[in-house]
């Protein structure tokens, strides 16, 4: 049947779920509805569309795809994952809980530990590898369990099936965010969580153009409530937005395709490198998490971290590189590599970055879809530096 895309494949999806040919001229696009509201029939009767704070096609079309590629009953799109992550800590009240992977995004640990912590929700920040940790952490208001899987930059992995099992024994929902894996590698709803978190800034709008995030709920109910407040607090993706994001997820299942065979290509080559103590990617057989990321997801992703030693070394690596940029955010067509103790957890006290293994030492790769070649030779060049 026309316009029903659950039976088809992945990449057809992420090409039509959600988009019909504009009803006015046939656009094989949908257009970027730039509108702040629209006229009524007559007193009473609309379209469906009535303030654009509310409705949008173009947010619309973007949210019904992602829905479709996640397999959620209803995707909600917003100005940045932040966004994102602090609509749906609205499903938890004061004096209320929340049990998160050690770890997890650091504007996630900010947003609890300073704004919300204002008004009295809770949170314990455990080692989720080892699901027993969050066990122990559950207190009867417990509400939520977060997970990141893998996380950044030590790439830990969370059986999230598991995690989803233990929330739901307790009466808690499980949320995951699956910016690092993309729905092309790893569907979290399908395993049992109930709402999926996105940054769209990394792989799903892929070309480092825009800010975005997404929610995708598991149930109507959940939906109704992530719209409900989408509409109160406003921090919507804007119409240009939406556009840009649906434009990238036409092609992730290619892109998420040499982002892969880039990123399990680099860290072989890194691992075999003397001067490279370490190689932390879940692609690798000695990965603690390799076991439960082949069972959970279909790839190992394009992020890879590894440690040089000591801060001059990956000094000396990052301000060498000439094809890799050296720039915060991953997920873009683009290689970036970075250093997390200076740069994405500058802000994360050091004996905390101790704890969590994120030493100075350390250099992290977002493997782009460049040609190869050239990104081992730079591999190659920036180490002979080192
Ligand atoms: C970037 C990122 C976020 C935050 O998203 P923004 O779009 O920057 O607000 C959340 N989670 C993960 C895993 C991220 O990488």
């Amino acid at each position: 049947m026309k316009g029903d895309w659950k039976s088809r494949g992945f990449s057809t999806r992420a090409i039509h779920a959600g988009q019909q040919p504009d009803p006015t001229t046939g656009a094989v696009t949908v257009p970027i509805y730039a509108t702040s509201t629209y006229v009524l029939d007559e007193l009473g009767r609309h379209k469906g569309f009535e303030y654009a704070r509310v409705q949008n096609p173009t947010r619309f079309a973007l949210e019904a795809n992602v829905a479709a590629l996640e397999g959620g009953a209803s995707g909600h799109a917003f100005a940045s994952g932040m966004a994102a992550i602090a609509t749906l800590m609205t499903l938890v009240r004061t004096g209320e809980h929340v049990v998160f992977s050690r770890n997890v995004y650091g504007g996630t640990y900010r947003f609890m530990t300073q704004v919300l912590s204002r008004y009295g929700v809770e949170s314990s920040w455990v080692d989720s590898t080892d699901l027993a940790n969050v066990r122990s952490a559950l207190r009867p208001t417990t509400r939520l369990i977060y997970v990141e899987t893998p996380t950044n930059p030590m790439m830990e992995v969370t059986d999230i099936a598991g995690a989803a099992e233990l929330a739901h024994a307790h009466g808690a929902l499980l949320a995951v965010d699956n910016t690092f894996m993309s729905p092309y590698f790893q569907r979290p709803l399908e395993l049992g969580a109930d709402v999926v978190v996105h940054s769209t800034t990394k792989f799903l709008n892929g070309h480092s153009d825009s800010i975005g995030g997404v929610l995708v709920a598991r149930s109507a109910e959940q939906g109704e409530w992530f719209s409900f407040v989408q509409k109160s607090e406003g921090a919507i993706a804007s119409p240009f937005d939406s556009f840009l994001i649906l434009r990238g997820i036409k092609t992730l299942g290619v892109r998420m395709e040499r982002h892969e065979a880039n990123g399990r290509a680099l860290a072989a080559h890194l691992a075999s490198q003397p001067k490279v103590r370490k190689v932390f990617y879940p692609g690798l057989a000695d990965h603690p998490g390799h076991a439960v990321q082949q069972r959970q997801a279909s790839g190992f992703g394009a992020l890879i971290t590894f440690d040089l030693g000591d801060f001059a070394a990956a000094k000396r690596w990052l301000d060498r590189v000439e094809v890799m940029s050296l720039a915060e955010s991953l997920g873009g067509v683009e290689t970036l590599t970075s250093h997390p103790a200076s740069m994405t957890h500058a802000s994360v006290p050091p004996d905390k970055r101790a704890e969590l293994g994120i030493t100075d030492g350390l250099v992290r790769i977002s493997a782009g879809i460049e040609d190869l070649a050239d990104l081992l030779a730079d591999v190659d060049q920036a180490l002979a530096a080192v």
